[in-house]
Formats: structure tokens, sequence, C-alpha cells
């Protein structure tokens, strides 16, 4: 299942403050950084005897967000969009 989006888009450019034509790319996952505050609370509770210790459980959210890149080709600044909030769907680029 996906949901198609243009490669190409002409939107609304917050720098040049009109719209322009931008390319479109699709964001993967980012790395975790090891000095976020949560990294480094389950590193802490690793310490010492006790053993491994899972993480807290979150609550099971439906779905992912899916994230775009949009670049102007005037400016060639990057700003982010999400697209179709927490879907089941992937997105193509079509
Ligand atoms: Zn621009």
């Amino acid at each position: 299942m996906f949901m198609k989006y243009p490669k190409e888009s002409r939107t609304y450019c917050p720098t040049c403050k009109t719209h322009t034509d931008h390319k479109v790319r699709l964001v993967g996952k980012g790395t975790a950084s090891n000095m976020a505050i949560g990294t480094r609370k389950h590193e802490r509770k690793l310490m010492g005897h006790g053993g491994k210790r899972a993480g807290k459980q979150t609550p099971k959210k439906q779905g992912k967000r899916q994230k775009i890149v949009m670049e102007c080709n005037i400016c060639k600044k990057k700003h982010e969009r999400v697209i179709g909030a927490r879907t089941k769907k992937k997105l193509e680029l079509a």
C-alpha cells in the first residue's frame, strides 16, 4: 500500500515568501543520539549488577508519520512536511 506524492511540487517557500518549485525527497529514520535524555537514563540503569533492563513501554501508536523534505529550487533551502500523519501507508514518489 503506497501513497503517491509528486517528485516536484510548486508550494510555498518560507524563505522566498512566495510559491516556488520544490524538489521532494523522502526522510528516513535518523540515527539515535547518544546524549539524549532517554539514552542516558537507560545507560545509567544498566550500570552495575542487575542485568539488562528493558525500556519503558510506550502506548502503541497506530501507523507512522511520513515525512518529506522539500528543497526550494531558487534559494535551495529545505523544509520538512508531514504527509498523512499516523498512517500505515508508505509514501512513494511518483
Ligand atoms: Zn525559496
